[in-house]
């Protein structure tokens, strides 16, 4: 029987089959091949083929072809983990403040989104408590890139309707840092939402997944959202840093301008037209710090990867062990240290 995954965790899924009913699966085998080296196996959004078993339970014995995965590095398990599957946009819900407006936060779900190849939107709640001008002018530039911007207030139901018709027929993720009026808005545009997955949780006295862990919710329309737990901070590892540039729509379009073209870094190389875009404000100075910061993140991640094959031999050492080994130089790339990041805009707490 087919089946779509509501929510997983690493070896339970809540599959709505085809016959309506939610079932709590299982994996038969417990792998699924095709998924090997990552973290997680499922992800809201996959569609299986599972066989019911008794008492409303199920074991899942496919997964059939992802189109699309949208994910982000779990720092935990230090792999790749599916957040959401076969998704057609992302949604960042931001707010213009309380808690206050992470434009590197947003810019991160860019980048994640942007990697996947998935449409990107801004969603900006709490607009009743007045928007300030650099949110303003952060909103602006965001819509310049070609991202859209919806300014709302759940509080007050402005731009709600906008919301709703852009997820029609749409399988959409929802990001957004604790706080931010997500679940609110999900509230809003799922009145009288029951989530199923909680009720078939409560039966199996498995209460307590749900605050945790993504849900695929479905409206009577067909809308679906993927309501992703409020994080503080999202880990990027597993992009490669030579991807980086094409996740920043401004910065790949410079790519033309640079002397070493598609291999420039854009993190200080002689002729790179980066500086110079941002010193005319082609580029908004914010956007390239967040690129650098994310850049030298990717590089560390790279970095303590290779050595930990190479240079340390078939040693296996802790991520700690290592910058501790290397002096912290670990962290050094391109002659921007983390500090000089941190430093560069007194936002050091920024995205976290
Ligand atoms: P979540 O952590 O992102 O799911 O945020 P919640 O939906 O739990 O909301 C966090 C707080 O923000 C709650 O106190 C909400 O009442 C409040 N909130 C949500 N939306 C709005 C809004 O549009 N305006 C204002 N002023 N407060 C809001």
């Amino acid at each position: 029987m087919k089946g779509l995954v509501l929510s997983a965790t690493l070896n339970t899924f809540y599959v709505l089959c085809e016959d309506n009913v939610v079932r709590l699966c299982s994996i038969k085998g417990k792998r699924i091949q095709s998924l090997s080296g990552t973290y997680n196996c499922l992800a809201s959004g996959d569609s299986v083929e599972i066989v019911p078993t008794d008492q409303g339970k199920g074991l899942v014995e496919k997964l059939y072809p992802r189109r699309n995965v949208f994910g982000r590095y779990n720092e935990k398990g230090k792999a790749e983990q599916a957040i959401a599957a076969n998704v057609d946009l992302v949604c960042c819900v931001a707010s213009v403040c309380l808690p206050p407006f992470r434009p590197r936060f947003i810019d991160r779900v860019a980048v994640l989104a942007e990697y996947s190849s998935l449409p990107f939107v801004i969603i900006v709640n709490k607009i009743d408590l007045g928007i300030a001008d650099e949110v303003t002018t952060r909103l602006d530039g965001y819509e310049k890139l070609g991202y859209k911007v919806f300014r709302i207030s759940v509080k007050d139901g402005i731009g709600l309707d906008s919301v709703d018709n852009f997820i029609q027929g749409k399988l959409s993720v929802f990001a957004g840092q604790s706080g931010v009026g997500k679940s609110s808005l999900v509230n809003a545009l799922f009145p009288g939402l029951k989530r199923t997955t909680q009720e078939v949780s409560v039966k199996y006295n498995r209460g307590k997944h749900t605050t945790t862990m993504a849900e695929l919710l479905i409206r009577d329309d067909g809308a679906k959202i993927v309501d992703t737990p409020g994080v503080r901070r999202l880990a990027l590892r597993s992009i490669p840093p030579s991807a980086l540039s094409s996740c920043f729509p401004e910065i790949l379009a410079q790519e033309a301008f640079c002397k070493l073209g598609s291999k420039c870094t854009h993190t200080g190389e002689d002729g790179c037209s980066v500086p110079d875009a941002v010193d005319i404000g082609e580029i908004n100075l914010d956007r390239y710090e967040s690129y650098l910061r994310i850049f030298a993140e990717l590089a560390e991640a790279e970095t303590w990867k290779r050595k930990q094959q190479g240079a340390l031999g078939r040693e296996s050492v802790s991520r700690k062990e290592w910058v501790r080994r290397s002096g912290g130089k670990a962290f050094r790339q391109n002659s921007l240290s983390r500090n000089t990041l941190e430093n560069l805009d007194g936002f050091s707490d920024y995205d976290e």
